[in-house]
């Protein structure tokens, strides 16, 4: 083997200071001679930035708040990192010749031009940013296909579904079938909806996960944009994707072939699994995580989702279907009514009601280009916001 193959693979981590970001340098960390930090990036939690650059030395560390950039060099001043602020200086680092791979981590919108970017270098992307192929899923599949970069699944469902179309021919799938918890609500009727509290739906039975994705898995959205990033992931139609509640979260999502043969992954809740599946692709990797025994589940169930009380569910395949800038829409209304009940300043069921009034107010691009997704996303962000003062959304 050659000396280059030996070296650990360079990885930069957008969203380094999150849950998966964290994750991810856990995986780096029990794997030093596989993996290497190279870049890592936060928005403004610059003390756990400098924290994580202390303990990996990556060469760069950016800090997307400008504002914090003199506490994150002043900090690191005596170390080999460079600090650079700015979410310019994350989309121009993501292309640097040293990274082998982006894994993506950020939050929403914020995700969009530093993959775009990143993909125009030919990275591989670790994909964990899952709004990124919600709001432009045909330009980033049509721009990794002309760059060679490849799209590897961290979303938990997606991962299973790549793991189980492994060595199968993509022209034999007959459907993909994704689990979902159900979130802490699963069971409950539109009544109950009106009343719960942020606490509540912070609450997740299964996975501990930022907030944004902890209040989406509570609505369901975030199945919805799930069932959007399979559309684009695995070049599959909306009509060929299934969603079945799973409470115990173990079936990670299934793949039906085209002979009937139905093939499940499965493993505890464990969002380490994932990223190292990613990262070390296509190679498994031996780890100490703890493991699956069919003694600690005395059944494993499975039933219908309720897109009757979920409407985001239901939303989320009707954007795929229109297709164009709508899913753009669906995403940037979902951010906006997640940051407002985050701050209750809506109820439960008001972030439904705005995502459908921006699916008919703001206007349809059927052909959109980066551009129109960008005007697209800020017109949808202003007119939700704008609905928060004036309708009575507050349940
Ligand atoms: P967190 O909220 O825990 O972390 C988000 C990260 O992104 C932080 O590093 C944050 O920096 C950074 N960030 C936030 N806003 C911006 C912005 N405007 N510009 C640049 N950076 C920003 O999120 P999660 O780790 O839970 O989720 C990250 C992504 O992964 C999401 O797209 C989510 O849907 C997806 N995902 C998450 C899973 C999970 O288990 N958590 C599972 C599957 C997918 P700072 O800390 O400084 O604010
Ligand atoms: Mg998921």
């Amino acid at each position: 083997m050659s000396e280059l193959k030996h070296q650990p693979k360079n990885i930069a981590i957008l969203g380094a200071t999150g849950s998966i970001g964290t994750q991810t340098l856990e995986v780096i960390q029990e794997n030093p001679s596989l993996f290497k930090a190279w870049l890592l990036t936060a928005h403004s939690n610059a003390y756990l930035l400098i924290q994580q650059a202390l303990q990996f030395a990556p060469a760069y560390a950016v800090i997307c708040d400008e504002s914090k950039y003199m506490e994150v060099k002043n900090a690191l001043a005596h170390t080999s990192t460079q600090v650079l602020a700015g979410h310019q200086a994350a989309c121009e680092l993501v292309t640097a010749a040293e990274i082998d791979i982006v894994l993506t981590a950020m939050v929403g919108f914020s995700g969009l031009e530093p993959t775009i970017a990143a993909i125009k270098a030919g990275k591989d992307i670790a994909l964990a940013n899952k709004e990124t192929l919600v709001v432009a899923g045909e330009l980033i599949t049509t721009l990794a296909r002309a760059s060679g970069s490849r799209l590897l699944p961290v979303d938990s469902e997606h991962s299973a579904i790549f793991q189980c179309l492994a060595g199968e021919d993509p022209a034999s799938v007959e459907k993909l079938i994704l689990t979902a918890s159900g979130g802490p609500f699963r069971g409950r009727d539109a009544e109950f909806l009106s009343a719960v509290t942020r606490q509540q739906a912070l609450k997740h039975p299964n996975w501990v996960m930022g907030a944004k994705i902890t209040i989406d898995s509570a609505t369901l959205m975030n199945k919805g944009l799930e069932v959007i990033e399979a559309r684009w992931l695995f070049d599959v139609q909306a009509d060929d994707i299934e969603v079945v509640v799973h409470p115990q979260s173990i079936v990670h999502s299934l793949v039906q072939f085209n002979d009937g043969s139905v093939k499940a992954q499965m493993g505890l809740p464990d969002m380490k699994l994932p990223i190292q599946y990613a990262l070390a692709w296509p190679n498994r990797l031996q780890n100490q995580f703890k493991r699956f025994s069919f003694a600690d589940f005395a059944s494993l169930t499975f039933e219908q989702p309720d897109t009757d009380t979920f409407k985001n569910l239901p939303l989320a395949y009707q954007a795929l279907q229109q297709g164009g800038n709508m899913p753009c829409i669906i995403n940037a209304a979902n951010e906006v009514a997640v940051a407002a009940f985050l701050k209750d300043e809506i109820g439960f069921l008001g972030m439904s009601d705005m995502i459908s009034e921006c699916m008919v107010q703001i206007g349809f691009i059927g052909k959109p280009s980066l551009n129109d997704y960008l005007n697209t996303d800020k017109e949808t962000r202003i007119f939700a916001q704008n609905l928060i003062t004036k309708m009575p959304l507050k349940a």
